[in-house]
């Protein structure tokens, strides 16, 4: 079943998202060739991105950035409103034995850091960071929202292992007040979200967003869906305005040591070739002097 996102009303004025991107995390898991924690990690991160793009209009863009002391050190997720999105783990080798409960992550992403989210609206960008509290994405969510949103929320991250794959389904759930929306509502969904997106889960998990989205609010209107995939935008033209950003004594030491190189694509593991013609053309737009033949 293919990703997506529904977004939906709950009684009280309450907004109501789910996100299932089981097939995003498992692409971002073979792209960056993710160890199991640092995959289970990134997956929580791309849900947590997800969930937060779908609250942003028309086609702006979020970035979800965790920074730690642990070793996974870090993630980083890039996602749209649109549904597009992509990742990576700062250490993508973290393969750890992890218990049950609420400090279990702990040890992959350690004992402080950071969570920042930067989001373009439109005209500008605005990004606000709030400390790593509970060291487990979802309650590190709520806590940034009551930070640095102010905007009463709450979240809820899934992650169910199928037979032969500990990414089984990767989902989350987002409750928000809207202006003048029911507070006591909102805190019981609270109470109840985490419990209920893993039964959603469990039960529904691999049908989809919206058997998942009926099976946690089964009392919501539906307003929207939109599919999701992982996807990156990054080509050789970019990698060729990257390297030419760099500036020509810099482009000119790459052709005098290397005659080429290769630029990979942080988000998605590509790698983009770069010829000895690329370099000199690059060379000539800077205005350089032609090399002497
Ligand atoms: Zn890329």
């Amino acid at each position: 079943m293919a990703d997506g996102i529904v977004r939906g009303l709950l009684p009280g004025e309450l907004k109501a998202v789910v996100a299932v991107v089981t097939q995003t995390a498992r692409e971002a898991r073979a792209r960056h060739r993710l160890a199991p924690t640092s995959a289970a990690l990134l997956a929580q991160g791309l849900a947590g991105g997800v969930l937060l793009a779908a609250l942003q209009k028309g086609d702006s863009r979020v970035n979800l950035q965790v920074e730690c002391d642990g070793p996974l050190r870090g993630l980083f997720v890039d996602a749209g409103a649109d549904g597009t999105a992509r990742g990576y783990a700062k250490s993508p080798h973290v393969d750890l034995e992890l218990g049950e409960g609420q400090f279990r992550w702990r040890g992959a992403l350690g004992n402080s850091g950071f969570l920042s989210v930067l989001r373009d609206i439109g005209t500008e960008y605005y990004r606000s960071s709030t400390e790593l509290r509970a060291m487990d994405l979802a309650r590190d969510l709520d806590h940034y929202f009551e930070t640095s949103d102010q905007v009463p929320t709450r979240v809820a991250l899934a992650l169910k292992k199928s037979p032969g794959d500990d990414l089984g389904v990767v989902a989350g759930a987002l409750v928000q007040c809207l202006p003048g929306g029911d507070r006591h509502a909102l805190d019981e969904w609270g109470a109840r979200l985490d419990e209920a997106l893993k039964a959603a889960v469990d039960s529904v998990g691999e049908s989809g967003a919206e058997a998942v989205f009926r099976a946690v609010f089964p009392q919501a209107e539906v307003l929207a869906q939109v599919g999701v995939a992982f996807t990156c935008t990054c080509s050789k033209a970019r990698a060729l305005e990257t390297l030419k950003s760099l500036g020509a004594p810099d482009v000119q030491h790459l052709v005098d040591t290397l005659g080429s190189t290769a630029v990979t694509c942080h988000f998605c593991g590509a790698k983009h070739e770069i010829s000895l013609p690329d370099l000199l053309q690059i060379l000539d737009e800077l205005g350089a002097p032609s090399p002497k033949n």
